[in-house]
């Protein structure tokens, strides 16, 4: 009999591994790797989802195994590459293999289960129980469920007339259209209209319109109905049978799809060279990895595109990966405008309904490239030629919670399965990348002039602990005001960088020092101007705006800190006639918003743009000639060791932005650390410079690149419990790894409590340790029964942020 090896949607440790079903002689001709079925799990009448994974002719298992109850799907939506991916990616991020199958999927594909009552065997005909389901097979117990049926459920259940059975809700929807098909041949058409009436105008347009499409064979009736072709025509020519009406699958369509509109651009040498080594390697199918380091405005763009098309050329498919932020309009039309219709892109603006579709028209390989952000990475395109990842330094595309993934980890994977390269670039490199290049296990290309020779922007620092320089108003110094008077007078536009949100952040007294936090977060709470009201960044909590300190009862207590919508206050008192747009988490938030506000700023309808680290990166106008970053020093104040690395990629990004075609172009950095080697390289926009200090710092620090990191934290309701837990854990790493390893902690996260938690991470670095992998594993194992008594114990490879 053949057998079926499942993997349950029961995510634990003890259910991480294949259960085998047996195939009911009818579901044989469907069950195979990759589709999805309904399995009874555990005891009682639970069904769940699973993801078959292989397909055996025989079981090692000698009891009787229980049955496949339905197939959810009729093809695989999970390839062999996946299945495979899953299993290795589970292990690596220390997460469950059901976890890393679900991701791989578009949301509207996730399991979600529905309860329903149903009578136990033998008591279908029970007048109560038939009663109750109103002559029905089941009911089901959603949310609109009536109250008054809650007891007899209740006592039905207590006398083992009815149970409840959990099953699974295939939810995907698919969108029917109406639709046309011819169903004779031309020849017959043509006929056809020769012998209409003279009035019968609307169906003598249908024909001509079929004749000369005749090819497509299949028209949807909308699209008709638009052309000015009537329902009645239809429907005749349907009684004379020269059409069927049909129903199809409309796909929705998220981008205005175009044909392709940009041709090629002449590459200059530098650009040459580098398209030359990675089509090479596209040819030669070399699983290789380049990195790109290329100074802003340099023209990777073109490269990569001119890349993609090689391995369109070749018959292959391409995956192109960029920051979320930076999908915007721009970048997108650069691509699609390039390959029109081939391109499928996925970023988190759209629906559930379109990312299905995208989804599906990749799978079912109606496009061939494919742009997103980080779970794009498991777009199902077949064949892969090349792979890119744009800002490859960014720390998006690390997941941040279960499973916690790198993207850039998964392009590896893939590289090798479909022996195809990986392109990494950026301005401002990763020191883990970059080091690699150095060691040779990348390929390093460097672009070193901008494009057309245009000048890298001259860059002023401004310290704002000096008085002559500092604030002429709230935040705006002296030096910026004077630049950005010039800008406005020559009608060239600036951006202005402010690393934050909200208005005046937080509220202080200014009498004693009392800062209103959250009651559940240790955090101060962020006035959010838009409701008026204080808010946590962390569980939502909410408060009024105090007007007396609850501390000394003074009435110094106020805002402290600033936000954009301050600075666009500050800038609109200095300059009433300038026009300024404001980009953040508020302005944002509705969906196409962010590509208007940069269609405004592109159209030259405003001068100024002021925006968050959103603005920092892709955006390419060439009228822009000042950039300022109101406040460098933000996140050097953070605990963590890439604060360094992330200020210099920051400022240099931003940086970026300015004098990018003819017009000159200038950077102000505000800083109350000028003399920081982060800021001071960033403003000389030199990277290799700030590489060899921040090695020198990394090396001396036991730092990644030089060592390996994993970051462990326990939480728990009570923190006398999750320290006790922490330190349990630490004792057992002593334990089994080599004196050469380094245990940090346990020690309170920045933000110790979260959602009324407490946190207590451990940080290991560490060079070679070979059974540290498979010790985690077992710790995890382990203390799977600790998760029930309130405990979560969390572990990331290679952490992006220590906080
Ligand atoms: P980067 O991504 O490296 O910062 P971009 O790819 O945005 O730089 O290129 C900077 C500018 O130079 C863009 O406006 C782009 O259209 C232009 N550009 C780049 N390469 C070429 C080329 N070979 N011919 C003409 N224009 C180019
Ligand atoms: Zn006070
Ligand atoms: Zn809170």
């Amino acid at each position: 009999m053949p057998v079926a090896k499942v993997i349950v949607d029961v995510p634990t440790m003890q259910t991480n591994r294949p259960f085998e079903y047996e195939i009911p002689t009818e579901l044989l001709a469907v069950v195979e790797p990759g589709v999805r079925v309904e399995v009874p799990f555990g005891r009682g009448k639970r069904q769940v989802q699973g993801f078959v994974l292989d397909v055996t002719e025989t079981s090692d298992y000698s009891g009787k195994l229980k049955e496949i109850v339905r197939v959810i799907d009729l093809n695989p939506v999970l390839s062999k590459e996946m299945l495979e991916m899953s299993s290795w990616l589970a292990d690596l991020t220390y997460s469950f293999q059901i976890s890393c199958l679900q991701i791989m999927l578009p949301n509207l594909l996730r399991a979600k289960y529905i309860r329903s009552v149903v009578p136990v065997q033998g008591f279908e005909n029970d007048p109560e129980v038939t009663k109750l389901l109103d002559n029905k097979t089941s009911l089901e117990l959603n949310n609109d469920i009536d109250n008054s049926l809650i007891e007899e459920i209740q006592r039905l259940l207590e006398s083992k007339k009815i149970e409840i059975l959990t099953s699974v809700k295939n939810r995907a929807k698919q969108i029917k259209r109406q639709a046309i098909q011819i169903k004779v041949d031309k020849h017959h058409l043509l006929e056809t209209e020769d012998s209409l009436k003279k009035n019968a105008t609307s169906q003598r347009k249908l024909l001509e319109f079929l004749i000369s499409n005749y090819e497509k064979n299949t028209f949807e009736i909308s699209s008709l109905e638009s052309m000015g072709i009537s329902r009645p025509a239809i429907k005749a020519l349907q009684k004379i049978k020269l059409i069927d009406i049909i129903e199809v699958t409309k796909l929705r369509k998220p981008t205005d799809l175009k044909n392709a509109t940009t041709q090629k651009l002449e590459l200059t040498n530098e650009q040459l060279n580098a398209v030359k080594q990675i089509n090479n390697s596209i040819n030669q199918q070399n699983a290789e990895t380049f990195l790109i380091q290329g100074v802003t405005g340099s023209g990777k763009t073109e490269i990569y595109l001119q890349t993609i098309d090689e391995a369109l050329k070749e018959g292959r498919t391409a995956l192109m990966l960029v920051p979320e932020i930076s999908l915007t309009p721009q970048m997108v039309n650069r691509v699609s405008s390039r390959f029109g219709d081939q391109v499928a892109v996925l970023h988190s603006g759209l629906s559930s309904g379109e990312r299905y579709d995208e989804w599906t028209r990749i799978e079912n390989g109606s496009v061939n490239v494919v742009v997103g952000a980080r779970s794009a990475v498991f777009a199902p395109l077949k064949n892969l030629g090349l792979i890119i990842i744009d800002e490859e330094h960014e720390a998006s595309y690390k997941q941040d919670d279960n499973p916690r993934y790198n993207a850039k980890d998964v392009t590896q994977w893939r590289s090798k399965y479909h022996h195809c390269p990986v392109v990494l670039g950026s301005a401002t490199p990763s020191l883990e990348s970059r080091a690699r290049a150095q060691k040779g296990v990348y390929k390093l290309i460097e672009l070193k002039r901008r494009f057309n020779d245009h000048d890298l922007p001259e860059v002023k620092i401004v310290d704002m602990r000096d008085s002559d320089n500092a604030a002429v108003s709230g935040d705006i110094s002296n030096a910026l005001k004077t630049q950005l008077d010039e800008i406005l007078s020559r009608k060239e536009q600036a951006i202005l960088l402010l690393n934050r949100r909200g208005y005046s952040s937080f509220l202080m007294c200014r009498e004693c020092g009392f800062v209103l936090k959250c009651p559940n977060c240790e955090v101060s709470l962020t006035y959010h101007k838009d409701i008026q009201r204080m808010k946590c960044h962390y569980c939502g909590h909410e408060e009024n705006v105090l007007d007396e300190c609850p501390n000394c009862h003074s009435d110094k207590i106020g805002f402290y800190g600033t936000g954009t919508q301050n600075v666009e206050q500050q800038i609109n008192d200095m300059f009433p006639d300038a026009k300024t747009l404001r980009m953040d988490v508020d302005t944002t938030s509705k969906k196409g918003a962010h590509a208007k506000l940069l269609k405004e700023f592109e159209t030259q309808n405003a001068d100024i743009l002021i925006g968050t680290q959103m603005i920092a990166k892709g955006l390419d106008f060439p009228n822009v000639t000042l950039v300022g970053v109101i406040n460098a020093d933000t996140i050097l104040s953070l605990s963590d060791y890439r604060a360094s690395e992330r200020t210099f990629q920051l400022i240099t990004q931003v940086s970026g932005r300015s004098g990018r075609a003819e017009k000159k172009g200038r950077v102000i950095i505000q800083t109350y650390n000028p003399d920081h080697y982060a800021i001071k390289e960033a403003a000389k926009q030199d990277y290799d410079s700030f590489y060899k200090k921040e090695m020198y710092i990394r090396h001396q620090g036991n730092y990644t690149p030089y060592y390996f990191t994993t970051l462990l934290s326990v939480s728990h309701e009570s923190e006398g419990q999750a320290l006790k837990m922490a330190y349990s854990l630490k004792r057992q790493l002593v334990d089994s790894l080599s004196e050469e390893a380094i245990i940090l902690g346990p020690s309170p996260t920045m933000i110790a409590r979260k959602q009324n938690k407490y946190y207590y991470q451990i940080i290991v670095k560490y060079k070679h340790e070979d059974n540290f992998h498979k010790r985690l594993l077992e710790i995890l194992s382990d203390t799977q029964a600790e998760t029930k008594k309130g405990f979560s114990i969390a572990i990331d490879n290679e952490p992006q942020h220590i906080d």
